[in-house]
């Protein structure tokens, strides 16, 4: 596999510097009764390690160059699936539960998945995530494992040293990328990855991040009404609040001022300086969504 060229266009740098596997598990604290997903095995230096550790584990990799390579690496460790395929067109819990789900006991390896009569989709499935992300599709990754029918306990994901640090912001630096992710799971930087351990070397370096996802969201509220507010909050950059609303949702100015009134909020703050819960109070109060 060695003599296989990085693609860039799919965010091929891979891990060179084994010294960061160790953060990387200790954090995602991966044992032999976890069912781990991970997302693009790469050349399989990640996935040989937490083979190692996990009682059942899922690499999906979209790159057909790396799939034989993978399945030979891996041949005679059953508790190992390789799938070929986009993650952003799979549903990860479907993936882990078909691939660790068939009544399968390996080591201490149990997967608990109790049947619904009416939809699969309920069948409740526990798996963690761990990933190097391909950097190009970080957000929509991150976004397509917290909306899922079945989302993951926790997530350890290398992404872009800016990327975890916009994520894990505080009000006053929020954006709609914080928002999205903390409305899920509580995020925290384990540690810097610098550029230098990866081949090809990345632009700029690299975090290690966990994410610890919440059993129910921070704001008890339909998530497509609370995040048509957020986004009309963010729509309008370094805008007051009264005006990036009444511009994203439609509202004239009278409504939006009584709103923001209602809900305890300065029409003059930005939506940076919000807090979750002040986005809570502010999308049960809105006119506009009827939102409870
Ligand atoms: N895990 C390896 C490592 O740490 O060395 C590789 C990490 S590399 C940053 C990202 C990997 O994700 C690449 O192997 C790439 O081919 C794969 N990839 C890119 N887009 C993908 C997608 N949509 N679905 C699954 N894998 C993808």
């Amino acid at each position: 596999m060695s003599g296989v060229p990085a693609k860039k266009s799919l965010g091929q740098n891979f891990l060179a510097d084994r010294r960061y596997l160790a953060p990387i598990l200790d954090a995602a604290e991966v044992g032999s009764s976890d069912a781990v997903l991970e997302i693009g095995p790469g050349k399989g230096v990640l996935t040989e390690a937490l083979a190692k550790r996990a009682g059942c584990l899922v690499a999906v990799e979209l790159d057909d160059r790396l799939i034989e390579p993978l399945r030979q690496q891996f041949a005679g460790r059953p508790h190992v699936h390789i799938v070929h395929g986009d993650i952003l067109e799979q549903a990860p819990g479907r993936l882990v539960a078909d691939a660790c789900g068939k009544g399968r006991e390996i080591g201490d390896w149990r997967l608990e998945i109790s049947h619904s009569p009416t939809s699969n989709l309920q069948s409740p499935i526990s798996y963690k995530v761990v990933a190097n992300l391909p950097y190009y599709i970080t957000s929509a990754v991150l976004r397509h494992l917290l909306e899922a029918a079945q989302p993951p306990t926790s997530a350890v994901v290398m992404v872009q040293w800016e990327v975890a640090q916009r994520i894990c912001a505080a009000p006053g630096d929020m954006s709609l990328l914080a928002v999205s992710v903390q409305f899920y799971a509580e995020p925290r930087i384990v540690q810097c990855v610098p550029a230098a351990a990866f081949s090809p070397r990345p632009k700029v370096d690299s975090a290690i991040l966990h994410l610890r996802v919440r059993p129910q969201p921070a704001v008890a509220m339909d998530p497509a009404r609370f995040f048509a507010v957020v986004r009309a909050g963010f729509s309008q950059k370094r805008k007051q609040i009264h005006n990036s609303l009444a511009a994203g949702l439609q509202l004239d100015k009278a409504t939006v001022q009584q709103w923001l009134a209602n809900a305890g909020i300065d029409p003059a703050r930005r939506a940076e300086t919000l807090s979750l819960d002040e986005w809570g109070v502010l999308c049960r109060a809105c006119p506009a969504t009827d939102a409870k």
